[in-house]
C-alpha cells in the first residue's frame, strides 16, 4: 500500500513537470503564427520555438523566471499566481494543465502499467492536451502537431505485428487497420459537420477537427475515431445547451469542437468503452483498473 502512494505521488509528479513542458508548447507554437480569439493571449512580435528561449519568461514583462519559479503548482501557489517581477497575473491554465498532467500520468499508469504501450499512450495523451489549449486559445488545430502524429499512427500500424506483446491496444494491430482508420474516421466527421450545419446554420467544425480525427483513426483504429467524434459530439451538446440555457450564448460559439473530441479520444485510451460495455451488459469484465489492483 505504502509502495503504491509513493508511486503515485512519484508519477503525478513527472506528470506536473511534463505538464509545465505541454503549457510552454501550447503557448509557443502558435504564438506569431495566428490571430488569438480572446484577448487572454498577449500577442508577442516574435515567434517562439519549444526550446527557444530555452527558459520561461512572463509573458507581461518578458523577465526569465527563476529556477524555483519552475517548479510545477508549487511555484503558482507560493506567488499566489502573480509573476514574481511585476506582479502581473500568471494565467490560472498554467497551474491547471500541469494538475491535469499529472493526474492523467497516474491514470495512464493504472491503467497500462510500466509498459510500452503505456508509454507511447501518454505521449499521444500529452499531443491531445496541447492540441486542447491552442484550439481554445486560436480555433487552430496546428498541422505541425497533427501531420507528424498521423505519421507516427501509421508507423505504429506499419510496426505492429513485429512490436505486437509491447505495444497492445488500444494501438491498431495491422498496417490495414490504421489505413481504414486514417481514411474512415474523418469521413465520419464530415457527416457530423453536415448534421451541425444543417441544425445550427453554421459551420461548427474545421478542417483541423478532422485532422485531429485522422490522428485517431491511424493510431487507435475505426473503433476510437468513431467513439470521439460520438462522445466528443455529445459533450459538445451538453456543454452548448448548457451555456445556451444559461443565455451565454457568446461563451459557446467561442468553444471550438477541438477540446471535446480531445477529452473523448484520451477517454478512449484510457479505456472508457470498457466502462460503457459494463454498464450496458455486467457479464463482461472491466478492463479499467484491473490490469494494477488485481
Ligand atoms: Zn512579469
Amino acid at each position: 500500500m505504502e509502495m503504491i502512494l509513493i508511486l503515485t505521488v512519484l508519477l503525478f509528479t513527472l506528470g506536473a513537470i511534463i505538464g509545465s513542458f505541454l503549457a510552454v508548447c501550447a503557448y509557443r507554437i502558435p504564438m506569431g503564427k495566428y490571430e488569438p480569439i480572446h484577448e487572454g493571449v498577449k500577442e508577442l512580435n516574435r515567434t517562439l520555438s519549444i526550446v527557444s528561449p530555452s527558459r520561461s519568461f512572463c509573458p507581461q514583462c518578458e523577465k526569465t523566471l527563476l529556477w524555483w519559479h519552475n517548479i510545477p503548482i508549487f511555484s503558482w501557489i507560493v506567488l499566489r499566481g502573480r509573476c514574481a517581477h511585476c506582479g502581473a497575473n500568471i494565467p490560472f491554465r498554467y497551474m491547471f494543465i500541469e494538475l491535469l498532467t499529472g493526474i492523467v500520468c497516474v491514470l495512464t499508469f493504472l491503467r497500462f502499467g510500466p509498459s510500452l504501450t503505456g508509454l507511447v499512450a501518454f505521449a499521444f495523451i500529452a499531443i491531445f492536451i496541447v492540441i486542447t489549449f491552442i484550439d481554445l486559445d486560436y480555433m487552430i488545430i496546428p498541422d505541425v502537431i497533427t501531420y507528424p502524429a498521423t505519421f507516427v499512427g501509421l508507423l505504429i500500424g506499419l510496426v505492429s505485428r513485429p512490436l505486437r506483446p509491447f505495444l497492445d491496444r488500444p494501438f491498431v494491430a495491422s498496417p490495414m487497420e490504421s489505413v481504414m482508420g486514417l481514411l474512415m474516421g474523418p469521413g465520419l466527421l464530415i457527416a457530423v459537420w453536415w448534421l451541425y450545419f444543417k441544425i445550427r446554420k453554421r459551420e461548427g467544425l474545421g478542417l483541423g477537427d478532422v485532422k485531429l480525427l485522422a490522428v485517431c483513426g491511424a493510431t487507435f483504429g475505426l473503433e476510437c475515431a468513431w467513439f470521439t467524434i460520438f462522445i466528443g459530439s455529445v459533450l459538445g451538446s451538453i456543454i452548448g445547451i448548457s451555456l445556451l440555457l444559461c443565455r451565454r450564448n457568446a461563451l459557446s460559439s467561442y468553444i471550438p469542437f477541438g477540446p471535446y473530441l480531445a477529452v473523448a479520444a484520451v477517454a478512449y485510451i484510457l479505456g472508457a468503452p470498457s466502462i460503457f460495455e459494463h454498464y450496458l451488459n455486467p457479464s463482461t469484465p472491466t478492463t479499467w483498473w484491473i490490469a494494477t489492483y488485481s
